[in-house]
């Protein structure tokens, strides 16, 4: 098995396992696809990638290369920004503390808002400000970022309120920002989303007199990670919202704002694998392969239920598939990998890549 152009067991043999490895190659194509798409349709528009996903330096640097600006959650992303020389950082706040709003500020980054109390919180208000809207939209099922009770985003009948605060305080630029929901793969929820933020968009501008300088979509394009699964149609996705965000401008009469997105997973995860070594198979009722890694280093199975392929490096065709329950060496019940899931023969010693990782894999490995 092979990762771009290396053998996989070049790697383990410099680096051993668990060891996790992307090809920087289908990265840079994940981020052009994305641009050609929107960027063909719409011409003030802007990626930011965001750096939560995937907050390896020299992952970041390659979007950064390619052109990418950066959306930041924390100190630490921030500070990475500043290190990779980016001029282009969107700084999102859900429940921030002062210091770290205040850092955010005196970084140059742009703030955005996920609520007006946070308004409060900054001494000196800076000259643009961005709210996160909550357009009541659901995303999928497991991760939903708006709607229901989700905990992010002013609730659009608050817009006008919160806009008309920034004002009052003195700020002058605004934008406009929403995250729904995650790994969506329906190009028709992107265009949803889009004409629901444009009539909060409109609505604001009405009141108060407000141009938008950019309307941020936000992430959430998903990939698929079952056999079975389609990917995202991006051109049709970027068809829609275009369609959707110039009918919106032109209805609303709010200019032409910059048209942003803020993907994470898109972009990353299907470059990441986790390469790990078979350290024993045990047989009670069901077959345990115990490998050398485990929810320490990789959580979302055990935490979201997240399903990732297992494929074994080196696999032959006659090797027959039987059901195999995968597990790591976490001393504890739920650090499982793949339950029950059809498999080649494994043996102490073998090597397995967890595939799709590239994105929410090691960012949520205890460090
Ligand atoms: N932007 C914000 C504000 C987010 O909270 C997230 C994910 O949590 C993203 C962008 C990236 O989402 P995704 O990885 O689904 O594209």
């Amino acid at each position: 098995m092979k990762i771009g152009q290396t053998n996989v067991e070049n790697i383990v043999e410099e680096f051993d396992t668990p060891v996790y490895v992307y090809n920087a190659k289908e990265i840079r194509e994940q981020y052009r696809k994305l641009v050609d798409a929107f960027g063909s349709r719409y011409d003030n528009f802007q990626l930011n990638f965001a750096v939560k996903s995937n907050f390896n330096p020299s992952i970041v640097k390659v979007l950064v290369n390619e052109g990418a600006g950066l959306d930041c959650a924390s100190k630490a992303e921030l500070k990475l920004a500043e290190e990779l020389g980016v001029d282009e950082v969107m700084y999102t706040a859900p429940y921030n503390r002062k210091d770290e709003l205040e850092y955010a500020v005196d970084k140059g980054a742009e703030i955005n808002l996920d609520s007006v109390f946070l308004l409060d919180k900054l001494d000196e208000v800076p000259e643009r400000i961005c709210f996160r809207i909550d357009p009541k939209v659901e995303g999928n099922q497991q991760l939903m970022f708006a709607g229901g009770d989700a905990k992010f985003g002013i609730e659009e009948g608050k817009a006008v309120e919160a806009y008309r605060k920034a004002q009052e305080k003195g700020v002058e630029e605004f934008g406009i920002h929403m995250t729904t929901g995650s790994n969506v793969r329906d190009p028709k929820y992107f265009e949803k989303i889009t004409e629901r933020l444009l009539d909060v968009a409109g609505e604001i501008s009405d009141e108060l007199d407000i141009e938008f300088e950019f309307v941020d979509i936000g992430g959430g394009l998903g990939v698929p990670y079952k056999p079975g699964e389609e990917e995202l149609d991006v051109d049709e996705t970027a068809e829609r919202v275009v369609n959707k965000f110039e009918e919106g401008i032109e209805k609303y009469d709010i200019g032409r704002p910059e048209l942003r997105i803020e993907p994470g997973r898109y972009l990353v995860a299907q470059s990441g694998h986790l390469i790990s070594k078979v350290t024993g198979v045990k047989n009670k009722e069901t077959e345990y392969i115990g490998l050398d890694t485990g929810m320490h280093q990789l959580l979302r199975p055990s935490l979201l239920d997240s399903y990732h392929e297992i494929k074994k490096v080196n696999d032959s065709e006659e090797n027959e598939l039987a059901e195999r329950t995968v597990v790591g060496l976490v001393c504890s019940s739920i650090d499982v990998i793949a339950e029950e899931r059809k498999l080649p023969k494994l043996e102490e010693g073998d090597l397995v890549s967890i595939e799709n990782l590239g994105a929410y894999g090691f960012v949520m490995a205890s460090h």
